[in-house]
């Protein structure tokens, strides 16, 4: 898999472009600054093939619509509980006093505890992992050895729970019971700093006990 991680909006969210050797390509969280990713997977000449999405933070999805009309590809993720967020773009837009975008649902849902999503050749398990946002979802490629994973788990943190829909208990339990289940060596792509890995985050969090 090759990645590029390119950090977008004035919250640095690490938007990932990912691609196999056949220029076959995903985004995962377009969070915002839609022309430079555009350009970006352009000039790496690459066949987007969808766009997708862990929750509905505005920083997570803010670029979705203008990928998806510019490349005509289709949003997947994330999990329908987050409905309420993908509804209430323009308040969170206004909340956080950015630039205001208009509320969308993306064109699949995904529901289903551990389906698996094949795209640009590669095969992505679902595991809801809600606490942060509702409907929070992540994306294990258990064959790269690598998990897209959001606003969940971040080096040495975790993610907020004060917003909209969100719950401490189950974020705590997202991370113990889902992704404290997956290998050490897994590698975690977080929605904001450093990558990390889960054997590292097990030793040294200090969130999760
Ligand atoms: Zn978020």
């Amino acid at each position: 898999m090759n990645i590029e991680i390119i950090p977008v909006t004035a919250f640095q969210q690490n938007c990932s472009i990912i691609w196999n050797d056949e220029k076959k390509a995903a985004i995962i969280d377009p969070g915002g600054d839609a022309p430079k990713l555009i350009k970006r997977i352009d000039a790496l000449g690459l066949d987007l093939q969808g766009i997708l999405l862990t929750h509905g933070h505005l920083d997570h999805v803010g670029a979705a619509t203008k990928l998806k009309q510019y490349f005509n590809v289709e949003m997947m993720g994330s999990n329908s509980l987050d409905k309420i967020l993908f509804a209430a773009l323009p308040q969170q837009s206004r909340q956080f006093g950015v630039f205001e975008i208009d509320a969308f649902e993306p064109d699949h849902w995904l529901d289903k505890e551990g389906e698996i999503l094949n795209i640009a050749g590669f095969e992505f398990e679902i595991l809801h992992l809600p606490g942060h946002a509702p409907g929070h979802i992540g994306f294990i490629e258990h064959n790269e050895g690598i998990a897209f994973t959001g606003d969940v788990l971040f080096k040495q943190g975790i993610g907020r729970t004060d917003l909209l829909g969100g719950n401490h208990t189950d974020l705590i339990n997202s991370i113990k019971q889902k992704m404290y289940q997956l290998p050490d060596d897994m590698v975690v792509l977080p929605g904001h700093g450093p990558h990390t890995t889960i054997g590292q985050e097990k030793l040294n969090n200090p969130f999760v006990k």
